[in-house]
Formats: structure tokens, C-alpha cells, sequence
């Protein structure tokens, strides 16, 4: 059996293209300089591949800032506004990604989204009725060339036909059908570009393939590649599916002319069965996703070879692969320097993983498998009893009733209660929570770290940092305040650190959207509350005002989903073991004077299973109580809020809605307001705050656009139900842009509130 893998992570192993480029954005280094480290972590990249003995390697998986807009770039898929600038071709491509305010022109980036189940993001293509695709980019064929010419003919990775069109957004009539032949054709070219190179296999990523497909998409997909097949040549094309399973058309996938076909055996439920049941094509090759691209344990060998020797009943050319890119990994686990030994050995990172195919490669081909030192070691790695468990916690979870998971009274008669105690102005303005982590925040923490701040002189800082934030909230004007968060370096590494059962890394950094990345900590135990974890910085900051101060919590549901979580218990156990930690802060704030506590749940819609038919079973019914079981403990007069980013959540709203909290703040601002549709016809209860602007990008917001973006919310929503705020936390942004975008957000909602009485 030979190897490959699915992508490899291209921030670097220690985010030297993350620096680069904010050093690029600041003008700091000319493009020629971010080329170079690009080139860099690419030659890096191969390096270690083709040292691992991997039989194909991927190029082409290497991005700027995203994927799929390097794919939208490729096809010609970039609307006017960016191309009109008349900016260099890597500024227009930036300018597509995070939005330009300058000399040339302002205008705002692409919406952003969520990456199928994973928390990275990619940039929604625009499709216009006039736009053309066709071939206008040279970047695959280049980085084919540039590996070549060390010495390896790479195996180029492109999103496929059918996920790009699915992806897309269509502004106007004209829907993907409308466009299927005109990418047919610019796939044509991109076939026969790589013909000519002389490459012997492409990647087609089509992830879109694992979610539920109607007869009109099977249709689109089949007849887009019966449109390009024809013009393969002498390249072997591999359509590559990952999260998921295609049962919706396994059969026309194994119909078509490919030559390799990816599946994911990982998290794709029906995949094994789907050959056992169908059989696999005898002169395709079987890419089989068997090592978890997601997770970072370590491959259970006896159980992946039960996996290849089934398929070996069914297909004689196999290739061992990972479930899904190894974007959504760290890269390796070197860096990892203060991690016990005997954590570590359970884990596997990109450059491990890597490692791991090779083993696997090695044991496939040995005569008795079980025998080789590599399995042995294996085997005995996971027969090892796991630590840190509590029986405490598991006996809690374990009596939990229906009535833990309902909030009284009901949420109109609450409204009536906190509208009494709270008096806040019409379309009340807050923010969702974290304010510019500048320089200073970010040295004096690293400081903190290091031991050269002590932890006297770091409270002390935050406390001084708190009370700025607080005097600064106050001059611009805002209704309810917040402390800042400057404490924290991140919204789940932060609580995780309070919490036993949790273990963290030093440079375990995945790349979330563009230059940003998260640094997900693991949840290897029980999870319980070993201490408050913001009480003190709340009350702190609650002492130096009169307007009421937002609590600032992270629910168990985001926490969850942005940790790397255990394979050996559920999800559904692991949430609530981090509810039951996180009511308990919930209550500590509100015995200590705190009158309004948000929850943010940024990433609930993240991990909702791709297929419908198991969004209930596997995800809502135990995600939306963990929610609940958090708040449903405080009195009627305290005000929960929570907070949702970047997601489609139109299809969820009533489970949203049923999460019974009193004000929800999102985004909206970069889909275009279209969900306030979605709440006007759903009769949406909770109180809202759609983001009036995108706090993603640099630009600042003009008084006139937030007013405009209130407006259109007061068409379709009723004014006392109605909140105005940034659509996410300020964290990322500088002070320059906030200070003046907040100023600007107040005289709206002030213009706006004059005009309504
Ligand atoms: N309260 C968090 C913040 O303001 C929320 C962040 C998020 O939604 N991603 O940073
Ligand atoms: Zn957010």
C-alpha cells in the first residue's frame, strides 16, 4: 500500500506566514519579502513529506489567506469592486480577503464561512451574471514548477467544480447550473495545463459531496465531470471527499472515468459500508482516510488495520491516507517542549501524522503484521489505562433531570422583570466582549509567562487595563459595559486553563481564517471548576461604574467544539461535564452583584452534523441543554446573554431561540443582513443584536452605514427587542479603527433612537 495525505498545514510551524503577512499588511516588508517565507514553509513542507517516504505529496495546498478564494481567483470568480482598485495582484487578492480602505478605494471584503464542520473559515466566492469563468490564474501550475525543480512531482490539490459552485454565492439570477459549462471548460484547461507539466495525479477536493445532495445536484456533479473527464490526458484525476460520507451518490462517484476515489473513513458514518454493500470500482484506486485529519491522538493501529483489511476484500490498489487536510492539525509536535512525556506520547500532529502513514505502510506490508515493534509499541500505547477521570462529575452528569435544563419563569415574563431593572435607552449599544489586545497586552502576558512579570504586578496590569477600557467605554458612550478581556489570550484556552482535565500546548497553533489562528487546548480528563475563573475581574470592573457590567463567559458548547476533544467518551458527556463548570461560574457571578452574564456560544453552529437527518440525534439534543443547563439556575432578574459568529445559523434558528437566553448578539453584517429575514418570519423571541459592522476587517464603519444597517434591522424587527453592536469581539482589532467605529456605532444608535420617539 502507498501513502498520501490530503493537504499539510501552511502557516508554518511556528506562524511564520502568519507574521510575514501582518508584517506585509503593516507595509513593514515588501511582497518579495512574504514570497520568500512562503517559498520557505512550501520547500519546508516538501521536505519533510518526501522524508517521510509519502508517495504522493500535495501541492497547491499552500495558501495566502484561503483556498477556496485562491480558486476563485484561479476561475476568474473576483467581482469588479477588487479588480477595479487597480492594485497589485496579491493586494487584490488581500483586498478580496480582509476588505481595502485606502488611496484606491474602500470597499468590504467577501463574506467568510465556516468550513464545513471545522472552525476554519473560507471566503464565499461572488458570482455575478456577468461573470466569466474561465482559467485565470497560474498558481497551481507554478507551484507544481517550483516543487519540480527540487525534485518532486507533486500530486496539485484544487477545490473541485461541483464544491466551488456549491460554495459560491450568486448575486444575481443566474444559479451554479447556469455556470456549470463555462467551469467545466476552465477545468478542461487546468487538466490539460497539467497534462503538459507532466503531473501524474490531481486532487479534486469535492468535501461538498458528503452533505445531503438532491437529484439536481447529483445531476450537476455527474455532469460536470462528464464534461471534464473527457480531457484528462495522461493525468489521473482523484475526486477526494472528507467529513463525511457520500451515500447520496456513491454509485455515480464510482461511475465516473476517475481513477482514484477518496473516502473518508474517519467521520464518515457510512462510508465502510458503502463498499461493503456497493463494492469499490477494481480499476480505481481507493484513497482511504483511516488516519484522522482533525484530532490529535494517535492512530489506533489494530483498528485501522480491521479498517484496510476489510477494504482490502473490496478494492486491490489502496492508498492509506488522512481523513481530511492536516490544515486543521498542528503542525508538529517538536515545539511542544513543556508537555509531560506521558501525555505527549498520545498525541500525533501533522509532521507526526506523517510518521504514522509511514508505520502503517510499513506494518501493510509485513507478513505478520502484529509481530513488527511498530505495532507492538502501538498496541501497548493504547491498552494503557487512561487518567483523570472523576467520579463526582461523571455521577452529576449522570443525574441530571429535564427540569436542570429549564430556566422560570419564561422568557416574557423576565423581559417585563430586567426591562424594570435595567431601564436602558432604546436600541441599547454594547460591544460582544474583548477589546484590542495590543501590544502591550500581548508583551505583558508573555511576560506574565516567562516569569519576568510576577503575578502581583500582572493583576495589576489588567487592573489598570480594565479601568481604561471602562473610562474609554464610558467617554464614547456605551449602554452595557464590558471589562475587556484582556486577560485572556483566547475565549476557550482561557477557561481551559481554569478548569482540571484540561491539558494545554505551547505551539499547538491552527489556522482558523487568514493570518488568524487558535491554539485549541485538550480536553484529556474529566473536566470540573478548579477555581473562578472571572469573578474577580468582573467585580473588579463592575466597582468602577454605574452602568451594568457584562459578565463574560465561554459556554460548553464552543468550548467543546474548539478543543481538541476525547475519542473514548461522548461529545454529549464532555459538554455537559464543561456545563456543569461553567453554571457554577454563572452562579459565582451573580452571587457577587453581577446583573448581566453572557455566554458566548461563537461556535455552536460549527460542529451541527453536515446531513440533516443527524442534526437531532447527534448534536441539538444534547448541545442546546448544555446551553440551557448553564443559565437555568439564575434569577429572573439577571440577563443572559450569548453570542454567535460568523455561521449560517437560518436553518437553526428555533433551536436558537430555544437556547432561552435573553439577548443573542451576532453577526450579520457580512452576509448582508439576510438573517434578519430569518427572525421576522420565525417570530424570532429572544432579543437581538445583528453586528451593525465587521469587526474582520481594518475598515471603519461610517456613522451613516451603521445607521443605514439599523434601519433595515427596525424593518424587520421590533425596536424593543432590538440591540446595537460590533458583530464580535474587538480582540483582533487596534485601537485606531475601534475608538472612532465605536463613536460611530453610538451617534447611530442615538440618531436612530431621536427618531423612533
Ligand atoms: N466575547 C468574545 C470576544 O469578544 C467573543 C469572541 C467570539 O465570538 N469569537 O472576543
Ligand atoms: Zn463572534
Amino acid at each position: 500500500m502507498k501513502t498520501t495525505i490530503i493537504g499539510y498545514p501552511r502557516i508554518g510551524n511556528l506562524r511564520e506566514l502568519k507574521f510575514a503577512s501582518e508584517k506585509y499588511f503593516r507595509g513593514e516588508i515588501m511582497a518579495s519579502g512574504l514570497e520568500k517565507t512562503a517559498r520557505e514553509i512550501r520547500n519546508y513542507n516538501l521536505e519533510i513529506q518526501k522524508k517521510s517516504g509519502l508517495d504522493f505529496i500535495p501541492s497547491n495546498d499552500f495558501s495566502y489567506y484561503d483556498g477556496v478564494l485562491d480558486t476563485a481567483f484561479l476561475l476568474n470568480a473576483v467581482p469588479e469592486r477588487y479588480t477595479s482598485l487597480g492594485l497589485s495582484k496579491l493586494d487584490t487578492y488581500f483586498a478580496a480577503a480582509r476588505g481595502y480602505q485606502g488611496e484606491n478605494g474602500d470597499v468590504k471584503a467577501l463574506a467568510m464561512k465556516k468550513w464545513y464542520n471545522t472552525n476554519y473559515h473560507y471566503m464565499v466566492p461572488e458570482i455575478e451574471d456577468s461573470t466569466e469563468i474561465k482559467l485565470a490564474g497560474t498558481k497551481p501550475f507554478e507551484l507544481f514548477s517550483e516543487a519540480l525543480e527540487v525534485g518532486v512531482k507533486t500530486k496539485p490539490v484544487i477545490v473541485g467544480a461541483y464544491t466551488f459552485l456549491k460554495l459560491a454565492r450568486y448575486k444575481g439570477s443566474k444559479m451554479a447550473v447556469d455556470f456549470a459549462e463555462q467551469t467545466a471548460a476552465a477545468y478542461c484547461e487546468i487538466l490539460k495545463k497539467f497534462s503538459r507539466l507532466g503531473a501524474e495525479w490531481i486532487q479534486f477536493d469535492e468535501p461538498s459531496l458528503v452533505k445531503d445532495m438532491t437529484s439536481e445536484d447529483i445531476k450537476l456533479f455527474v455532469s460536470l465531470y462528464e464534461r471534464i473527464l473527457p480531457h484528462k490526458g495522461s493525468v489521473k484525476v482523484i475526486v477526494q471527499t472528507y467529513f463525511g460520507d457520500v451515500r447520496d451518490c456513491y454509485n455515480e462517484l464510482c461511475g465516473l472515468d476517475i481513477d482514484g476515489i477518496g473516502l473518508d473513513f474517519t467521520e464518515g458514518k457510512k462510508t465502510i459500508e458503502l463498499v461493503k454493500a456497493n463494492g469499490f470500482p477494481e480499476e480505481k484506486t481507493l484513497f482511504a482516510g483511516v488516519v484522522n485529519g482533525k484530532n490529535i491522538w494517535r492512530n489506533n493501529y489494530a483498528s485501522t488495520l480491521l479498517i484496510l483489511s476489510e477494504l482490502e476484500k473490496h478494492s486491490h490498489d489502496i492508498v492509506i491516507n488522512t481523513s481530511c487536510s492536516l490544515l486543521h492539525v498542528p503542525c508538529t509536535l517538536a515545539n511542544e517542549t513543556k508537555l509531560e512525556e506521558r501525555y505527549k506520547k498520545h498525541f500525533a500532529y501533522a509532521e507526526e501524522k506523517l510518521a504514522e502513514l509511514a508505520e502503517l505502510k510499513k506494518i501493510t506490508v509485513s507478513h505478520s503484521p502484529a509481530e513488527t515493534d511498530e505495532y507492538r509499541r502501538n498496541s501497548a500505547l493504547h491498552s494503557e489505562p487512561r487518567t483523570g477521570g472523576n467520579e463526582v462529575v461523571r455521577k452529576k452528569v449522570a443525574e441530571l433531570t429535564e427540569k436542570d435544563f429549564v430556566r422560570l419563569p419564561e422568557f416574557t415574563e423576565r423581559e417585563r422583570i430586567q426591562k424594570e431593572r435595567f431601564r436602558l435607552p432604546l436600541f441599547p449599544t454594547t460591544t460582544i466582549g474583548s477589546f484590542p489586545q495590543t501590544a502591550e497586552v500581548k508583551s505583558a502576558r508573555n511576560a506574565h509567562r516567562k516569569g519576568e512579570l510576577s503575578d502581583g504586578d500582572y493583576e495589576f496590569f489588567i487592573e489598570k487595563k480594565i479601568a481604561e477600557c471602562i473610562a474609554l467605554q464610558e467617554e464614547i458612550g456605551l449602554d452595557v459595559l464590558v471589562h475587556g478581556e484582556f486577560e485572556r489570550n483566547d475565549m476557550v484556552e482561557y477557561f481551559g486553563e481554569c478548569l482540571d482535565g484540561y491539558l494545554f500546548t505551547e505551539k499547538a497553533w491552527v489556522q482558523s481564517y487568514g493570518t488568524r489562528c487558535v491554539k485549541p487546548p485538550v480536553v484529556w480528563g474529566d473536566i470540573s471548576r478548579a477555581k473562578p475563573m472571572t469573578v474577580r475581574w468582573s467585580v473588579y470592573a463592575q466597582s468602577l461604574t454605574d452602568k451594568p457590567m457584562k459578565g463574560m463567559l465561554t459556554g460548553p458548547v464552543t468550548i467543546l467544539n474548539w478543543s481538541f476533544p476525547r475519542e473514548d467518551i461522548s461529545l454529549r458527556e464532555s459538554a455537559l461535564q464543561i456545563a456543569l463548570a461553567i453554571r457554577e461560574e454563572v452562579l459565582d457571578l451573580e452571587a457577587n452583584g453581577i446583573s448581566i452574564i453572557q455566554v458566548d456560544e461563537a461556535a455552536l453552529r460549527e460542529k451541527l452534523p453536515l446531513r440533516r437527518s443527524d442534526w437531532r440525534e447527534d448534536y441539538l439534543d444534547w448541545a442546546i441543554p448544555a446551553f440551557r443547563y448553564v443559565h437555568s439556575g439564575v434569577k429572573p432578574e439577571t440577563q443572559i446573554h450569548t453570542h454567535m459568529c460568523y455561521s449560517e445559523f437560518a436553518d437553526i434558528i428555533r433551536d436558537i431561540d430555544d437556547m432561552d437566553a435573553d439577548v443573542i448578539t451576532f453577526e450579520a453584517s457580512r452576509s448582508d443582513l439576510t438573517i434578519l429575514d430569518v427572525l421576522k418570519e420565525n417570530n424570532f423571541r429572544t432579543e437581538v443584536g445583528p453586528g451593525v459592522y465587521d469587526i474582520h476587517s481594518p475598515r471603519v464603519p461610517s456613522k451613516d452605514e451603521i445607521k443605514t444597517a439599523i434601519e433595515r434591522m427596525r424593518e424587520r424587527i421590533p425596536a424593543e427587542k432590538l440591540w446595537v453592536n460590533p458583530d464580535c469581539g474587538l480582540k483582533t482589532r487596534g485601537n485606531e479603527e475601534t475608538v472612532p467605529s465605536l463613536k460611530n456605532l453610538v451617534s447611530a444608535a442615538k440618531e436612530a433612537r431621536n427618531e423612533n420617539c
